[in-house]
């Protein structure tokens, strides 16, 4: 699943290609958007919230579409061949064409269907918006305090930004169990992995591949997809557990993570 620097570089893509420049274009074999009649119009902001992206016309629409695991965004010049694959809408001005691929939500709203959208409506503060309230992310996050840490802090209704990579580096950076109660967690300690988070997030928001780890040499994570291998702090052995109703894979070193493994 993309996180939240993922869909803020795709927006920094598509911002200079598509603001201020009437469509020429606009197509999608979705049948919920065969009409979508947006050209002519002109794309007035491309806006990332979380890992949700919203392209905003200037009749007060907006063009959601979620990545989850598959979708992507490519710009590319008009003047080329429409690229083929699975395309689930395609937005053109005279110079630049953005096409989404694959990706499992693609919607037409207006601003108050934005407002009272069911995922959109409920978002928890941006990581890397420019501004960040820690105190109500915080709040947010000790909501339900039965809650394990690594799937509080991966509920988009609660902070917004954090993926599975991200979720499993930033726990380790800072010692915190995965399946601790986030209830058992100082505030102070879950700001310090928030206020983490956003460094990590903006540092990867240029090119190049995603890093969490910087300078040290070895892999560019600490323990994300190096199940089996040793820690690199303490040499035990990195660990993997599905975690969460949907699963999702946690990495962990329960030596430094201080993981009771007889509790789980
Ligand atoms: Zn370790």
């Amino acid at each position: 699943m993309p996180e939240g620097d993922t869909i803020h570089r795709a927006a920094a893509r598509l911002r200079p290609a598509l603001v201020d420049q009437p469509l020429i274009e606009a197509s999608s074999p979705l049948p919920a958007l065969s009409d979508m009649q947006l050209v002519g119009r002109h794309v007035t902001e491309v806006e990332a919230r979380g890992k949700n992206l919203l392209i905003w016309f200037d009749d007060g629409r907006a063009l959601y579409t979620h990545m989850r695991m598959s979708g992507r965004w490519r710009v590319l010049p008009t003047a080329d061949e429409q690229p083929r694959g699975d395309i689930r809408v395609t937005l053109a001005n005279a110079q630049w064409r953005a096409v989404c691929f694959s990706a499992p939500t693609v919607e037409l709203l207006t601003e108050r269907g934005v407002a009272r959208h069911p995922v959109l409506g409920n978002l928890g503060p941006d990581l890397l918006a420019p501004t960040l309230d820690l105190a109500v992310a915080v709040a947010r996050l000790r909501s339900d305090p039965a809650r394990p840490l690594g799937e509080a802090v991966m509920d988009q209704r609660l902070v917004s930004g954090i993926g599975n990579v991200y979720k499993s580096e930033l726990l380790f950076m800072a010692g915190l169990d995965p399946f601790g109660a986030v209830g058992d967690v100082a505030s102070e300690a879950l700001e310090a992995l928030l206020l983490n988070a956003r460094k990590w997030m903006r540092r990867n928001l240029g090119a190049g591949r995603r890093r969490t780890r910087w300078g040290a040499g070895g892999p560019d994570a600490w323990v994300y997809g190096r199940s089996g291998e040793g820690c690199l702090k303490c040499g035990g052995r990195v660990q993997m557990q599905r975690q969460g109703r949907l699963g999702r894979s946690t990495y962990y070193c329960g030596g430094c993570q201080g993981v009771d493994e007889a509790q789980r």
